[in-house]
């Protein structure tokens, strides 16, 4: 599967929900819905559960990920991730990098 990255530097290609969507998989839906109303709280519902990556030109993205500042604000840059960005890391992605140490690597990696 193509490597997507998202702008705050994870990794799309990989997460539950761009699967279930690409495969068009119910089965995946309900095990991502399910995963996640445990993991943050609330119940999500298998059919909340599509996302075609946060770089979608369809705008085709998580409920959650579409209301994302990061994503927003590389969105207002016209950017490809924040990896690309000059102000890299801001205070907002410094953030998000406490929460997901991964994210902070793949975008480091991409800067090098
Ligand atoms: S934008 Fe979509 S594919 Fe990417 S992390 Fe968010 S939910 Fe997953
Ligand atoms: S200022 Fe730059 S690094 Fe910070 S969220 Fe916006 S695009 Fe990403």
């Amino acid at each position: 599967m193509e490597k997507i990255i998202a702008y705050c530097g994870l990794a799309c290609d990989k997460c539950g929900a761009y699967i279930a969507t690409m495969n068009d998989d119910d089965e995946k839906r309900k095990e991502v819905a399910m995963l996640w109303s445990k993991e943050f709280g609330g119940n999500i519902k298998a059919e909340d559960i599509n996302c075609t990556g946060c770089l979608a030109a369809d705008d085709n993205v998580y409920q959650y990920c579409r209301i994302c500042e990061i994503r927003k604000c590389g969105v207002s840059k016209g950017i490809d991730n924040c990896a690309c960005c000059d102000e890299y890391a801001c205070d907002r992605l410094l953030q998000f990098f406490k929460l997901v140490p991964d994210a902070k690597k793949q975008l480091d990696s991409i800067r090098e």
